[in-house]
């Protein structure tokens, strides 16, 4: 099956993601579009980016970070602006995706990353 990918090499997304092998994946994942990518290692750092940078389209918020987590960071970033943001967990358990209502994000993944899954989120988002 081919997959179509559209190219995005005009858009940028912050991935927040403490872990090395997670945000590989993320890079190949969407090595393809072209996009931008931005990495922030903690909350702290994915707040800081998000304020020097006015033109981010999205994020990809790990919730569990250093400093800050990720549902903290999504609730400070929201009050900024208006961004997407989605939130990726290694908890697949029934209150963390409302958890993540509340905190603002648009959209909730859980690990293991679905490919098809995060690409097409991504792709809604971006397409905008
Ligand atoms: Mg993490």
């Amino acid at each position: 099956m081919q997959t179509k990918y559209h190219n995005h090499a005009d858009k940028i997304i912050l991935v927040a993601e403490d872990e090395d092998l997670n945000y590989l994946l993320i890079q190949e994942i969407f090595k393809k579009n072209k996009v931008k990518l931005i990495r922030a290692k903690t909350g702290r750092q994915v707040i800081d980016i998000f304020k020097e940078n006015s033109n981010i389209d999205l994020i990809l918020m790990d919730i569990k970070m250093p400093e800050i987590n990720g549902y903290e960071a999504t609730r400070i970033i929201k009050e900024i602006r208006d961004v997407p943001i989605i939130a990726q967990t290694a908890y697949a358990m029934a209150g963390e995706e409302n958890k993540s209502k509340k905190a603002g994000c648009d959209e909730y993944i859980t690990k293991p990353i679905n490919i098809n899954k995060i690409r097409s989120i991504v792709e809604k988002y971006l397409n905008r």
